[in-house]
Order: structure tokens, then sequence, then C-alpha cells
């Protein structure tokens, strides 16, 4: 087969397009992050934690321990807890989607969505 050379630095054009696509789609800051807290498998708060101004301090009691949740502009974490584990504690910030933090003993659970900037309750139609 022959190759022609405007066809190789086509293909070359091309896969840095898509590489400079890529990377643009992988840092676009557009995200929102959003925390959703629930205890006991019902959800308590939704913060939208991207842009966020002042820092919001969230306690949770449930089973008789309690966990006190630090939002920040687009991070989260459990700051303090009593339970017997430490493991919400240990887990400190999360600022990605997808990412949990979990209390086993409390049944908290801080879980990331990420929104791609677009707002899932508006219904269009
Ligand atoms: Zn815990």
């Amino acid at each position: 087969m022959h190759v022609k050379k405007g066809d190789v630095i086509l293909t070359v054009i091309i896969l840095l397009t898509a590489l400079a696509l890529f990377i643009a789609f992988l840092s676009m800051p557009s995200q929102n992050i959003t925390a959703v807290i629930s205890v006991d498998g019902v959800v308590k708060n939704k913060i939208v934690l991207t842009g966020l101004k002042e820092p919001i301090t969230l306690k949770y009691k449930n089973l008789g321990y309690c966990n006190i949740v630090q939002a920040a502009n687009g991070k989260i974490c459990v700051e303090s807890a009593d339970c017997p584990t430490q493991d919400c504690v240990h887990t400190g910030w999360i600022n990605r989607a997808g990412q949990t933090i979990i209390c086993l003993p409390s049944h908290l659970i801080i879980k990331l969505e990420g929104s791609n900037g677009k707002n899932i309750d508006t219904v269009v139609g």
C-alpha cells in the first residue's frame, strides 16, 4: 500500500486535534461538583461545592454517633467524628466526581456528583 506524505501529515493533525480536545475535556472547569450527603440511605443535603464562597460546617447525628462535615469551594471532608473506626475522617478531602466518604458506624455517605455544568433538574419541553 502506497502511503502519501500528505496522508501522514493529515493523520498526525487529526490525532493532535483529538489529543488537544481530550486534554481540554479533562481540564474543563465547567463541571460543577455537588456533594450528596445521605444518612441511612436518605438524602439529607445536596451542596454545590463548586464556587462555594464561604465554608459550611454541617453536623449529622445518627445511631449515637456524630459527624462534623466541612464543605468548602470544590471539596468536602468529614472534619471530625466520634465513630470508633475514624475511616471517614481519615479519608480527608474529596474533590472529584465519583469519590465518596463513608462512615459505616453512623451510616453516613457523602458522594460527589459532577453535573458537567448542566442543570439536571431542568426539564426541556
Ligand atoms: Zn466515621
